[in-house]
């Protein structure tokens, strides 16, 4: 059984030592927990897995196709109408 306080300071700290930005001691700290911690394994794997967002990132991208597309039709009907209108 891990000393959840231990995990907890790892979990706050993590997104430092990914930067590197601790002293060398906690840096040393955090490798050793890391590495004999499952939980905390896990935890940082998930973490890393949840940032990209790959989902959300396709959804934004078609809802941007589709706003092009609304847009550009709009265009091509507001020019084919004033044709229409000056013919
Ligand atoms: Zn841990």
């Amino acid at each position: 059984m891990e000393n959840n306080q231990d995990c907890a300071v790892f979990q706050d700290l993590y997104e430092l030592y990914i930067d590197c930005e601790l002293e060398p001691e906690t840096m040393e700290w955090m490798r050793e927990h890391e590495m004999g911690c499952m939980y905390c394994i896990n935890k940082s794997q998930t973490k890393i897995v949840n940032v990209p967002l790959s989902e959300d990132f396709e959804k934004i991208k078609t809802i941007r196709i589709l706003t092009v597309l609304l847009y550009g039709s709009f265009a091509a009907l507001s020019l084919w109408m004033s044709v229409w209108y000056f013919w």
